[in-house]
């Protein structure tokens, strides 16, 4: 059952991390307008079933006007709201407090505040650190959204360069997007047949979803479900067939894996990273055989 709607408020970002897995960049587009978020929450009532909307990109900050706007939007409605956002706006904590002075009157779940190295080399005083020290003192229920908790540890703390290792080889990292091209090389090589279920998303009975100005409901991100502005959201998920999904059908089956088998992907002979990344790159190889399903292009970057 659809519990959580994450909206990517758009794909633009301050930053082009590594280990993004939206491919997000400063040049990205695909951003909603007010109008589309009522459209959405509309959809969204119309389910039945949701009861926490998040915003997050890219960076929803970017768009402030519009994340307001939507937060407001869905608060009027019931829900429950989160946000996940890089802090990039607290550069001085005068500046934090600007940004973040609505925010206490509009009952806000969460605000998850991604502080890593790849976000932030300088792991002492960074933009995420005086945001979230700020929304604490404001009384917003603030969080560090670390990549993995217990892979980047003291124990993995050196030079930026040795943290982002630790992090690469102790499995803080998921291969796909950006991730997948840029970070998969320095990851030990694993048999791709080892890969024979999904490790993350519950692709039988999904609770969560994410879906982006240009309509793709995505499953996981690059895997959708249709598209919001062609077919009504609650239609999407009444006709979702985990077994009949081109793509989910044979993950369930047999994972990343039997995914490849399916779609005559030829894995690396050196081996793969892990899971998702034998899932992106098999997906990745055969993009146009699945129009509207393997969305959007934003998923798939170049690098
Ligand atoms: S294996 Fe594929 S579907 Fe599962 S979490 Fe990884 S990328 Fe997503």
């Amino acid at each position: 059952m659809i519990t959580q709607l994450h909206i990517l408020i758009t794909y633009m970002c301050t930053m082009s991390c590594e280990h993004c897995f939206v491919c997000s960049s400063p040049q990205s587009k695909g951003t909603f307008t007010p109008s589309q978020i009522t459209a959405l929450l509309d959809q969204a009532d119309a389910l039945g079933t949701v009861d926490k909307i998040y915003f997050e990109g890219g960076e929803p900050f970017l768009f402030y006007p519009v994340l307001l706007n939507g937060i407001r939007q869905a608060r009027s409605r019931g829900y429950s709201v989160g946000i996940v956002t890089n802090g990039y706006f607290a550069t001085a904590e005068e500046n934090a407090r600007c940004f973040l002075e609505p925010f206490p009157g509009l009952g806000l779940a969460d605000l998850s505040i991604s502080d890593d190295v790849f976000h932030y080399e300088d792991r002492e005083k960074n933009a995420a650190r005086c945001a979230f020290r700020t929304a604490k003192e404001m009384g917003l229920p603030a969080s560090i959204l670390p990549l993995d908790p217990g892979a980047s540890g003291p124990e993995t703390r050196g030079s930026p360069r040795e943290e982002k290792k630790g992090v690469v080889t102790g499995g803080g990292i998921m291969f796909r997007g950006r991730a997948a091209g840029r970070l998969s090389r320095y990851a030990d090589a694993h048999d791709w047949q080892e890969f024979t279920t999904c490790p993350y998303e519950e692709l039988k009975d999904p609770s969560r979803l994410h879906v982006d100005s240009y309509g793709n409901l995505q499953i996981c991100q690059g895997i959708s479900m249709g598209n919001i502005w062609e077919h009504p959201l609650e239609e999407l998920v009444r006709n979702y067939s985990p077994s009949g999904h081109p793509i989910c059908g044979p993950l369930l089956e047999g994972g990343p894996a039997q995914l490849a088998r399916e779609l005559d992907y030829t894995p690396p002979s050196t081996g793969v990273a892990d899971a998702c990344h034998l899932c992106y790159l098999a997906r990745k190889s055969c993009r146009e055989k699945f129009p509207g399903v393997l969305e959007p292009a934003q998923v798939y970057c170049d690098d």
